[in-house]
C-alpha cells in the first residue's frame, strides 16, 4: 500500500492562494484576464484562485497529453483539447498546478505566445526547482517543494487523490 505523507496543509494552500490573488489583482490592476487552466491537475487551484480575482476574469481549460512513463513528462506534447478563447490582445495567464522538469510549459508559453495575446504570464501552485530540465519563465508561484512525486488537492497518482484538500507525497511502499 502506497503511504500519504502530509507537506502543505488546507490552511497554508488557502494563505497562499489568498496571498497569489492579491499580488495578481495588484499587478493587473483591474484589466481583464483570461485563465487558462492546464487540465486536468489545475482544476482545483483554479476554481480556487479565480473566486478570489476581480469581476473581468473568464476561465478557458486546455489539456495536453505528453508520452512519458506514468509519473514524468517527455515534453512531447499533444492537445487532447485546445482554448476554445482567442487569446488576441488578451492578458492570458496559464494556470498549473506543478512545474517539474518546465517542457510542458516550456512547449506552451512558445506555441500560445505566437496567438498574439497582450500579455502571456504563468502561475503554479507548486514547482520543483530540483527537477527543471528546460529554463522555463513562471512569474507567480506558491510554492518550491521537493523532488518527490505529490498528490492531493488536484494532483493524481492514476487518477486517486485528486479531491485531498491538502498536498501530500505519495510513497510507494517497496515490494517485498
Ligand atoms: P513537466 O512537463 O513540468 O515535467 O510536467 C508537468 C506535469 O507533470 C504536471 O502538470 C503534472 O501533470 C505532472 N507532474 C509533475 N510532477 C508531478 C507530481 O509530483 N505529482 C503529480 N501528481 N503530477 C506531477
Amino acid at each position: 500500500m502506497p503511504t500519504l505523507d502530509a507537506l502543505l496543509s488546507e490552511d497554508q494552500i488557502q494563505a497562499k492562494i489568498d496571498e497569489l490573488a492579491a499580488r495578481l489583482r495588484a499587478d493587473y490592476s483591474g484589466e481583464s484576464i483570461l485563465l487558462v487552466a492546464i487540465l486536468k491537475g489545475s482544476f482545483v487551484f483554479v476554481a480556487d484562485l479565480c473566486r478570489r480575482l476581480g469581476e473581468d476574469i473568464e476561465v478557458d481549460f486546455v489539456q495536453v497529453s505528453s508520452y512519458g512513463d506514468e509519473h514524468r513528462s517527455s515534453g512531447v506534447v499533444k492537445f487532447k483539447k485546445d482554448a476554445d478563447t482567442s487569446f488576441e490582445g488578451r492578458n492570458v495567464l496559464l494556470v498549473e498546478d506543478i512545474v517539474d522538469t518546465g517542457r510542458t510549459l516550456a512547449h506552451l508559453r512558445e506555441l500560445f505566445g505566437t496567438r498574439r495575446p497582450k500579455s502571456l504570464r504563468v502561475v503554479a501552485l507548486l514547482s520543483k526547482p530540483e527537477a527543471r530540465a528546460v529554463p522555463v519563465e513562471v512569474e507567480y508561484v506558491g510554492f518550491d517543494i521537493p523532488n518527490e512525486y505529490v498528490v492531493g488537492y488536484g494532483l493524481d497518482s492514476a487518477e486517486r487523490y485528486r479531491n485531498l484538500r491538502y498536498v501530500a507525497v505519495l510513497r510507494e511502499s517497496p515490494t517485498p
